[in-house]
């Protein structure tokens, strides 16, 4: 493993903790109700209606239009491994719209 290292430094952001509500937050509402964006083509829509793939090491999201992974979900006995590097964004509806 590779921690976070790099000589740059301006100093102008906050430590990790500063993610501690806002994750705390997102992880509790239903995340299937979510809206994802595919990276690869850029198809857009709920996290609900992803392709999962449970035969995978973890989940394998899919993107119904290209097939693309989407996300991957690994669970350990003590972490999980959330891989979001095929959505270019996700949508979380929070309270009323
Ligand atoms: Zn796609």
């Amino acid at each position: 493993m590779t921690p976070f290292h790099g000589p740059y430094d301006d100093g102008d952001y906050a430590d990790g903790n500063a993610l501690a509500g806002p994750l705390r937050e997102i992880f509790a509402v239903d995340l299937t109700a979510a809206s994802g964006r595919c990276a690869h083509c850029g198809a857009e829509g709920p996290v609900a209606l992803l392709r999962v793939y449970a035969h995978a090491p973890g989940l394998v999201a899919r993107c119904p239009s290209c097939t693309e992974v989407v996300m991957r979900l690994v669970r350990g006995p003590n972490s999980a491994w959330l891989d979001l590097r095929g959505a270019t964004s996700i949508r979380i509806p929070l309270g009323v719209e």
